[in-house]
C-alpha cells in the first residue's frame, strides 16, 4: 500500500512539474478544425475543455484567426492541427500566440497526420508558385474513418502523456469510439456496395480519402488545381466529360460557391451533391459519425 501511495505521489509530482498549466481543471485543448475538436471531446470526455479555431462553415485552407483565437491557442495545453499545409494560417497563429508548448516539437503540440497513410504525395518537389495548396500530399485525410480512428488514438495517447492521471479514461474512451466506428464502418460499406467503382466529379480535391473508403473515385475537379477557382477551360472539359462517362453526381463542400457546380450540373444532367467535409458543417453532422452518416446517405440518394 505504502509503495502504491509513493507511486501515485511520484506520478502526481511528475505531472505537476511537467504540466503545471493543466494541474488544475480540465486540459485546455485548441484544435484548428472542428473535426479534430470533436475527436478530442470524444476521447477526452470531462477531462478536456475543447474549442476549435476554424468554423466548419469556411474553407479550412483559408481562415483568418481572430484575436480570441490567438488567446485560445495562447492558453492551450494542447494544440491539435492537421500538419502538412492544410492550414496555411497555422504558422502566423502559433507565432502570434507566443505559447512555447504549442510550437512545433513543443510538449503540447500535436500533428494528427502522424501515422496516416497519405494519398497523392508528389513524387517530386512542387511549389506553391502554381497555386497548388496540397504540396505534401492530400491533407483532407480525416474523411476515411480508418484514419479518424488513428487520429483519435493519437489524441488519446497525447492526452495520456499530458494528463497521466486520466490516461485510463482516455484509452477507454478511444476503445469505445473505435468499437462504435467498427459497427458504423460495416454499415457504411454495405450501403455503398452497389455503387462500387462509380466515378464522380468534385469541386475541390478534398474527397480522395472518403472515396477510398467508400470504393468510389473522383478523377477530375472544377478547380483545375487545388486552390485555383474553376476556369472556363476546365468547365468546358467537364461539360463533355460528365455525359461521356455517365457521371451522375458532382460533389462539393458547403463553403465553396455553388454557382459553377450548379451550372455544370444543369448543363450535364448530373446532380450537385453537397457533402460535409467537417463536423458541424450542417445540423446533421453533429459529430464524426454523424458527418460520415450524412455523406453516405447523401451519396446513396444521388446515385440510386
Ligand atoms: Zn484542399
Amino acid at each position: 500500500m505504502k509503495h502504491c501511495i509513493r507511486f501515485v505521489t511520484a506520478t502526481a509530482l511528475a505531472a505537476a512539474i511537467f504540466t503545471p498549466a493543466f494541474a488544475a481543471g480540465p486540459v485546455k485543448v485548441a484544435a484548428t478544425l472542428s473535426t479534430f475538436a470533436d475527436l478530442a471531446r470524444t476521447v477526452g470526455g470531462d477531462h478536456v475543455d475543447v474549442s476549435a479555431v476554424a468554423s466548419p462553415k469556411f474553407n479550412p485552407h483559408f481562415i483568418e484567426p481572430k484575436p480570441s483565437d490567438v488567446l485560445r491557442v495562447k492558453r492551450a495545453g494542447l494544440f491539435i492541427h492537421a500538419g502538412l499545409d492544410l492550414e496555411v494560417w497555422r504558422g502566423p497563429l502559433v507565432d502570434a500566440a507566443g505559447n512555447p508548448a504549442v510550437r512545433p516539437g513543443g510538449a503540447g503540440e500535436l500533428d494528427v497526420s502522424l501515422g496516416i497513410p497519405l494519398l497523392e504525395v508528389p513524387a517530386h518537389n512542387v511549389t506553391r508558385a502554381e497555386g497548388d495548396i496540397h504540396l505534401f500530399g492530400n491533407p483532407h485525410y480525416w474523411l476515411n474513418p480508418e484514419n479518424a480512428r488513428r487520429m483519435a488514438e493519437t489524441i488519446a495517447e497525447k492526452l495520456a502523456t499530458i494528463d497521466p492521471e486520466h490516461a485510463a479514461d482516455y484509452r477507454k474512451n478511444f476503445a469505445d469510439f473505435s468499437a462504435r466506428l467498427d459497427a458504423k464502418m460495416a454499415e457504411w460499406r454495405e450501403k455503398m456496395k452497389p455503387y462500387a467503382g462509380t466515378e464522380l466529379v468534385g469541386y475541390h480535391n478534398e474527397w480522395p480519402y472518403l472515396m477510398e473508403f467508400l470504393g468510389l473515385k473522383i478523377e477530375y475537379f472544377l478547380e483545375p488545381k487545388p486552390g485555383i477557382p474553376p476556369t472556363p477551360k476546365q468547365t468546358q472539359f467537364l461539360e463533355k466529360y460528365i455525359p461521356e462517362k455517365h457521371i451522375k453526381a458532382i460533389v462539393q463542400a458547403s463553403y465553396f460557391p455553388t454557382r459553377a457546380a450548379q451550372a455544370l450540373a444543369d448543363r450535364t444532367g448530373a446532380k450537385l451533391v453537397m457533402l460535409c467535409q467537417s463536423v458541424g458543417e450542417n445540423s446533421e453532422a453533429g459529430d464524426y459519425i454523424g458527418t460520415i452518416d450524412y455523406d453516405v446517405n447523401a451519396l446513396v440518394q444521388a446515385l440510386q
